[in-house]
């Protein structure tokens, strides 16, 4: 029930004024950009910047896994600041040695040593260096339909149109087809087939690579921005054993994947899969101040044992951001929003969603486990063909994204998909109101399917 005062909607149009002409967006197009201004957030909800409230279906780029202004992490935030702000990465400090015991806890098997990052670009880039360092090796398989952030290895391993034609072709990167059953690339038509021509796939593409040249693959567990399409039963096992039988380095990264998002504190645990590396940042501390980091098996740390790390960053481990994932993950477990996020998948959205696909020929496929979906939506179901072109947008999509938002839903919508990807603990109450929404967009959507 917060009340928007017209003194905050009249500083968000100064803010917005200021942004046009100073602030140089990401992934933008600079001129015609026109970006909403958000005045406040609250748990699940945004006020933007005319006051109205809006559903955070989106979770600000999948991030905000505890929602808005959590009181116990905004404290525990607000208490680091009292006590230290900041201290170089060669220093012990309470919050950061407490958050990098929890995560090593959380992580499964004997993933047991930190290393803090900025966020998850800079986490897969120092992942990519310590299997390069470990392995002696120097290449590194990634998937298509896959993205790993936005600086230069990072982007490089990105199998998507973000991977500029100036980033590429370097730094030894191949790429391979991921098992993805809605779209196959094997032509398979069950999900065993699929399990089984994507990893023989893999091999052939390790096997003529050459085994001996190649330090690491690099796979999101359930890749996020690319269309949440959830790995067929045994492909990540495939995956495990495969890396495993040509000593590659298993890189899973969990960026958006991770920390309960997909209903299991790591996707990995959805098929008990340890790699040697697992990536995270976003849900670790909901966003709330920049971190990520590399979890790193005992293995892989024997190399650095007596060998120097050649790679740091001066805010590695920064306190507050530290401070904020020890309370970001105690109120996690505290209020149990890690299961909470298994049975909304389970009991509501997964149910629902299956519903609208019934309901509206516009949907292709929809898919996902926890609080972590995506709504595909085509204009042609036998020819899947996609309601905006992969990499592009359509005025299909654009209607569809105008309806959520006017039906007061805050939406994450990414070429031909709407992705349901709300806080971890967003009321039921919440959910099924920006669900009934999301159906309403839907009959829209269906307007643009071929006659
Ligand atoms: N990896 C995955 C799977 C992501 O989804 C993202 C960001 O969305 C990244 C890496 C990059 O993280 P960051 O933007 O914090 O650098």
């Amino acid at each position: 029930n917060t009340v928007i005062t017209a003194e905050q909607i009249a500083a968000g149009k100064v803010a917005h004024d200021l942004d046009r002409e100073h602030v140089f967006h990401s992934w933008q197009a600079q001129g015609p950009f026109d970006p909403m201004t958000i005045i406040k957030a609250e748990g699940s909800w945004i006020w933007d910047g005319e006051g109205n409230k809006l559903l955070d279906l989106s979770s600000q780029l999948v991030n905000t896994n505890i929602g808005h202004q959590h009181p116990k992490v905004v404290a525990a935030i607000q208490a680091q600041a009292a006590d230290i702000c900041t201290i170089a990465p060669q220093y012990v400090n309470n919050a950061r040695s407490e958050a990098a015991r929890l995560i090593a806890e959380l992580t499964p098997g004997d993933l047991n040593r930190i290393f803090f990052t900025n966020g998850g670009a800079d986490a897969n880039e120092h992942a990519i260096r310590m299997a390069r360092v470990h392995t002696g090796r120097h290449k590194v398989l990634s998937a298509y339909r896959s993205y790993h952030g936005g600086t230069h290895l990072a982007v490089n391993v990105t199998g998507d149109p973000r991977r500029v034609a100036s980033d590429n072709a370097s730094d030894g990167v191949v790429h391979f087809f991921p098992a993805y059953p809605y779209r196959s690339y094997f032509n398979s038509t069950t999900e065993a087939e699929e399990t089984e021509r994507a990893l023989r796939h893999l091999e052939d593409t390790i096997v003529l690579e050459g085994p001996s040249n190649i330090a690491a693959l690099i796979l999101e567990s359930i890749p996020g921005s690319c269309g949440i399409y959830v790995p067929p039963t045994g492909y990540m096992e495939g995956v495990r054993q495969l890396t495993r039988k040509y000593g590659i380095v298993f890189i899973a990264d969990e960026v958006m994947a991770g920390f309960g998002r997909a209903g299991k504190w790591f996707a990995v645990n959805h098929w008990n899969v340890t790699p040697d590396l697992l990536t995270f940042a976003k849900g670790v501390n909901s966003g709330y101040v920049p971190l990520g980091g590399v979890a790193i098996s005992d293995a892989i740390f024997e190399t650095f044992r007596e060998r120097v790390y050649p790679g740091g960053l001066t805010y590695s481990g920064h306190p507050l951001a530290s401070a904020a994932v020890v309370a970001t993950i105690n109120a996690m477990k505290d209020e149990g929003m890690v299961e909470n996020a298994a049975r909304l998948g389970a009991d509501i959205i997964g149910p629902a969603l299956e519903e609208l696909k019934a309901k509206h020929p516009s949907v292709g496929d929809v898919r996902g486990t926890g609080c972590f979906w995506a709504v595909e939506l085509v204009t042609n179901r036998e020819t899947r063909e996609p309601m905006a072109p992969y990499g592009g947008s359509s005025p299909a999509m654009a209607a569809v994204t105008a309806a959520l938002k006017s039906g007061g839903v805050l939406p994450f919508v990414n070429f031909n998909r709407v992705h349901v990807v709300p806080p971890l603990n967003i009321s039921d109450e919440d959910l099924r109101a920006g669900l009934a929404v999301l159906d309403e967009a839907l009959t829209v959507a269906d307007g643009f399917v071929d006659a």
